[in-house]
């Protein structure tokens, strides 16, 4: 993914628009309007903790860390997993393994990439709810592609995220579910091939999207939350400004239900990263990314991306966060979307 604009730490805007401290990766800093948005944001919404929501019904849930942590180290034990790469076509053996028991589809499609034609799998595993309407939950499963022939393995950047889904698939497995139905979306191709541009990029969300656009999936999209790079043992998720408003509040909400609301929104930013094509088609998105990781992001798309720099208290946060954010959409998504809908007339 790629960070759009330079970050703003609210308690230092001032000092941060003065010495522009860029994503290390990032395409181009654009610190005012970044502020301008901020601004807006800040007068056209209330506090999230001045919102009232309906209460959600039915159990909390929770993710089991431990084992979202034994998955982590299993999916970097498989080593690098670059699509077109040997690991590649072992984690999509190692999700299927996991998901014996639930309802699995396969997106598969033929990638046009700088590189040349590369074979790319999405796995989707769908858990039925009695609610007309879909939650997706996302993260992508590859391993950045220009560090292939390093020891790069993406224990931050891929791999847990697709534990901690796989985790949440263990809180789902047998429930019931009372509220919408839960897809898990484990997206292939998300890193650039060569460099990041618009053709060069989410290869596996695009064509998902596109599908999901075809055969009407997309309208039934109650909210799309992609979870990207939020192991980090030093936890902040921002508030990524690509994102829906209402579903980042409702992300909020439901962060401060659980006294982790220390862990959000401190800082907010732009980012390219697997939720676009699913906006663009209209979908409700939150991406939910720790983009400091390190100090100054130095560990990202670096052979620092390692186990070590990761922690079970960061799934727990983040996996309990997401289910509670699950729970929350299902009293709520409808009435916030058609609000949403109403302002903007
Ligand atoms: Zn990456």
């Amino acid at each position: 993914m790629v960070c759009l604009m330079s970050r703003m730490l609210l308690l230092f805007t001032l000092f941060l628009a003065l010495t522009n401290l860029g994503c290390t990766r990032g395409k181009s800093t654009e610190a005012s309007s970044n502020s301008v948005a901020q601004q807006q944001n800040s007068e056209t919404s209330p506090t999230p903790q001045a919102r009232r929501y309906a209460e959600p019904t039915g159990p909390a849930m929770h993710v089991n860390a431990d084992r979202a942590m034994q998955y982590t180290k299993e999916i970097v034990a498989i080593g690098p997993r670059w699509d077109g790469s040997k690991g590649q076509q072992k984690v999509g053996a190692y999700l299927h393994g996991k998901l014996k028991s639930e309802q699995v589809e396969e997106d598969t499609f033929v990638a046009d990439t700088p590189a040349g034609k590369i074979p790319m799998r999405n796995i989707i595993a769908k858990f039925p709810g009695t609610k007309d309407g879909i939650i997706v939950l996302g993260s992508h499963i590859d391993t950045n592609y220009p560090l292939r022939n390093t020891s790069f393995v993406g224990a931050n950047d891929g791999a847990c995220t697709t534990a901690l889904l796989l985790a949440i698939a263990d809180e789902l497995r047998g429930k019931k579910l009372e509220g919408y139905s839960v897809w898990l979306a484990f997206l292939d191709g998300e890193e650039a091939i060569q460099e990041w541009s618009e053709t060069d990029s989410l290869y596996g969300s695009r064509h998902l999207a596109a599908k999901w656009q075809q055969d009407g999936t997309i309208l039934k999209i109650k909210g799309f939350l992609l979870a990207d790079m939020i192991g980090d043992a030093d936890l902040d998720i921002l508030r990524e400004q690509n994102s829906t408003q209402w579903l980042d509040d409702l992300v909020f909400e439901a962060a401060r239900r659980l006294g982790y609301q220390s862990y959000f929104f401190a800082e907010t930013s732009a980012i390219e990263d697997d939720h676009l094509p699913f906006a663009r088609l209209g979908a409700p998105v939150a991406d939910l990314i720790d983009y400091t990781y390190g100090y100054n992001n130095v560990y990202h798309h670096t052979t620092e991306d390692t186990i070590d720099k990761l922690s079970t208290k960061s799934l727990k946060i983040s996996g309990d966060v997401i289910l509670e954010t699950i729970r929350l959409l299902d009293a709520n998504a409808d009435t916030l979307s058609a609000s949403a809908k109403a302002n903007r007339k």
